[in-house]
């Protein structure tokens, strides 16, 4: 009998695998429906040898002191700033958009206080910025959000950015600095020995056992536990009752060159051109001294694994109807960006995995026979 079982071994379904069993002492068995711990931020060595990421470039960063401390436990770091140029009227230039961007591709030679000008007369005016187009052409106006973002949201999310949630464009900021960095959080930085050595060391602990390629489906009946954590998908795990949650897909495409070097930068974005999105090089953020050199190309794609939840308003409600039934699923506790289908950063979720574990504990202790229902 098994206290927990946990079901995805991704960064949801393992942080609390090591807190249940270093803090609470119990006995925790996870299982994955893959052949690998790390869920989607699996990396590995590919044939060449180069350090990869089978599930599209994964970049670390955080503004929580919290989150950064407790992952150190399993790592050490290797500083890395993540820098993109998006190809935009045969230029590359900096995303998100910046001083240097605009100069360039104007052929200005403006200052950032000319740049807030700049942007003010050509932004449109938005009541209430509600969609994802809304909140780019509100900031620098129509001619620049169709060339850096329209054609990039429609191939990323098969739909138009006045369709989705604004969340998802607000992801990437506006800038009228010269700062060229993805993310500005305090904290960035690639796990030194990559991120699959820091599920293991997260993982090793005699109270807890894995099995992979073990889906849960096959084994729910089978393997007594007394409580379950459940990172998958949480319209499959009720069998689909109010219809499927819709997802977006990905089809990566990994190639590896025979060269040391094949881009400039990390990840270049192709916003007006080309069926793929962008190309990532790993070994930039990696730093791997290599002769060859592996890249991604990701192609969206409607059908495939369940990679991005998909931000809008008709989506969250379906949601929200899932999840009022696992608020009355009595010792199941649903974590993770399937399980509560959040577009949320690797951080992120390691914050709500936290999180959940503290309620967890705390009801214990006020009813030590049970941990109690979320
Ligand atoms: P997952 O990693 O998806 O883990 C869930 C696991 O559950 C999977 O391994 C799955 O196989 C397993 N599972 C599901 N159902 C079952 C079942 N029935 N039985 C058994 N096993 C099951 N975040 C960042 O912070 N920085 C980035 O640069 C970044 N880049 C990204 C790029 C791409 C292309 C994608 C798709 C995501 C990116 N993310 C990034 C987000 C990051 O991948 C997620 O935040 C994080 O991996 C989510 O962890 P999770 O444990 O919730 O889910
Ligand atoms: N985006 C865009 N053009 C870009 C970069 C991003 O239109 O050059 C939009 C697009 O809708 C994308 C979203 O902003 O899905 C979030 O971008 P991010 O790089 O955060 O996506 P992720 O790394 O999560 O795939």
């Amino acid at each position: 009998m098994y206290d927990w079982l946990i079901v995805g071994a991704g960064f949801a379904g393992s942080v609390l695998a090591e807190r249940i069993a270093s803090q609470l002492n119990e006995r925790v068995l996870v299982v994955d429906r893959r052949d690998h711990i790390g869920g989607n931020a699996y990396d590995m060595h590919d044939q060449a040898g180069v350090l990869m990421h089978r599930y599209g470039p994964h970049i670390f960063h955080t503004n929580s002191q919290q989150i950064f401390d407790y992952l150190s436990r399993f790592t050490e770091w290797r500083p890395y700033e993540h820098r993109v140029l998006a190809e935009v009227d045969g230029l590359r230039v900096p995303i998100p958009i910046n001083l240097d961007t605009v100069n360039r591709l104007y052929g200005l030679d403006l200052t950032s206080e000319q740049l807030e000008g700049w942007f003010a007369e050509r932004a449109e005016a938005v009541d209430e910025v509600k969609t994802s187009e809304d909140v780019v052409v509100s900031k620098v106006g129509r001619e620049l959000y169709e060339k850096f973002f329209r054609g990039y949201t429609r191939k990323q999310w098969g739909m138009d950015p006045s369709e989705l949630d604004r969340s998802v464009t607000a992801r990437v900021p506006t800038r009228t600095n010269r700062d060229d960095r993805y993310f500005t959080d305090e904290f960035q930085f690639m796990p030194k020995g990559g991120y699959t050595k820091l599920f293991e060391k997260m993982l090793d602990h005699p109270n807890i056992e894995v099995m992979l390629q073990t889906d849960y489906q096959d084994v729910r009946t089978k393997i007594p536990h007394r409580r379950l954590i459940y990172t998958g998908q949480i319209d499959e795990y009720f069998n689909f009752r109010f219809g499927r949650l819709p997802y977006r897909s990905l089809k990566f495409e990994h190639v590896t060159l025979n060269t040391r070097r094949f881009q400039e930068v990390g990840t270049v974005n192709f916003p007006m051109t080309q069926d793929y999105t962008r190309i990532s090089e790993y070994k930039h953020m990696t730093g791997q001294d290599h002769p060859q050199t592996t890249v991604t190309y990701e192609y969206p794609s409607a059908e495939g694994d369940p990679y991005y939840p998909i931000p809008k308003a008709e989506n969250e409600q379906l949601y929200k109807q899932y999840e009022r039934l696992a608020g009355e699923t009595p010792d199941v506790w649903f974590v993770g960006r399937l399980a509560t289908y959040r577009y949320y950063n690797m951080d992120q979720v390691v914050g709500q995995a936290l999180a959940t574990f503290r309620r967890m504990a705390a009801a214990r202790e006020s009813r030590p026979e049970d941990a109690g229902a979320p």
